[in-house]
């Protein structure tokens, strides 16, 4: 079996989905992280497109690691490894076409046929406290049992922790005790005040803390890990298993949070999983693309016996439904896995051209 052709194409201006084509007919589908479509697109269509045609789709670990090594100086992080995840997904795709498997039996079985989703809402910064109580009121209508508020201020730190405050009471009151309530700084303080903050934040109870301090700052992290009890997590500035290592090691957080469509997807989440079972830390990842990636997302918590936190979930897409046959269902807060073989969502091929037509 070989590979004829990879393509990414670019969805209705920013999603980018990847497909692998192969010469017996089967087709893969994955997707990147959408940071800059443009870019992910060209280095999908340009570097890893040569590297993959003509091989066999199903050596995966192979093609991923001649993927990451021989434009090793073009990235590392970033664009490069979410260049990768999209065309690894298309592959894990692939090899459970061919073999008639679910992705989750692939990678080791199914612990769960449903997947517990948390609302994860962001734009903070620019809401009162009041709107985004709004919006976390009409998310718990919608029937979601657990919810994350996220602050967004952009890299910029300590801009108004009383406000961030005042939100997380706001919100607090209308989750209670029974719905689980985390609080996404988005790397908005510094050491000092992310404790302060958190030490309010466990008085009321919040379920977990994430991205506290700015990106890097392990040993800001591990200041807030050490003084909290709330579980900080981390992650989604992180790229590789090397990358997760010392996150673990130096930034000490007890939940990790790898992305699949950004860290090299499935086959280089399984090893940072596997790093991170062996630290006993949880696995959070971060996900914020609905159709592609949460499926592949899903298949992936699916094979782990301990992943039983909420996952991220950034509300359903109908325009982006609309390109899948069967897209995925959220229902009462869970979305089941899709069983067929591979990822088992199919491309509405008709609906696919149409919107990359118009991107
Ligand atoms: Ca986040």
């Amino acid at each position: 079996m070989k590979i004829t052709d990879v393509k990414a194409t670019i969805v209705f201006g920013r999603s980018i989905f990847v497909q692998v084509f192969t010469d017996e007919g089967v087709t893969g589908i994955g997707e990147c992280s959408p940071m800059n479509a443009q870019v992910l697109a060209h280095f999908v269509n340009t570097v890893l497109r040569p590297i993959c045609i003509d091989q066999n789709p199903l050596e995966i670990d192979k093609l991923w690691t001649a993927m990451f090594y021989r434009p090793y100086k073009l990235g590392v992080m970033g664009a490069h490894l979410e260049a990768i995840a999209g065309v690894d997904i298309a592959l894990w795709d692939i090899l459970g076409k061919v073999t008639g498997q679910p992705v989750c039996i692939l990678l080791g079985g199914c612990y769960r046929d449903k997947v517990r989703m948390y609302a994860s809402l962001g734009g903070g910064a620019r809401r009162t406290p009041a709107e985004q109580a709004r919006v976390v009121a009409d998310h718990l209508e919608k029937g979601y049992t657990a919810i994350k508020i996220r602050m967004d201020w952009g890299y910029q730190v300590d801009v108004d922790p009383d406000k961030d405050w005042a939100m997380f009471q706001e919100c607090k009151k209308l989750t209670g005790d029974g719905v689980p309530l985390s609080f996404d700084a988005n790397n908005g303080y510094s050491p000092s005040t992310a404790i302060i903050q958190g030490r309010k934040f466990e008085s009321l109870g919040i379920y977990h803390f994430e991205e506290p301090v700015m990106v890097d700052d392990y040993a800001g992290y591990a200041q807030v890990a050490h003084a909290l009890d709330v579980p900080v997590s981390a992650g989604e500035h992180e790229y590789t298993r090397w990358q997760f290592r010392d996150l673990i090691q130096q930034g000490q957080v007890d939940i990790i949070q790898p992305d699949i469509v950004k860290c090299g997807g499935i086959s280089e989440i399984r090893k940072i999983a596997a790093l991170g079972e062996a630290h006993h830390k949880h696995m959070v990842p971060h996900q914020t693309q609905p159709t592609i990636g949460t499926a592949a997302n899903l298949h992936f918590i699916a094979s782990l016996r301990d992943a039983n936190r909420p996952q991220e979930f950034t509300g359903v897409n109908e325009r982006l439904n609309g390109l899948f046959k069967e897209p995925l269902e959220l229902k009462d807060g869970y979305i089941t896995l899709p069983m067929k073989p591979g990822l088992g969502l199919e491309l509405d091929e008709e609906a696919f051209k149409r919107a990359a037509e118009e991107s």
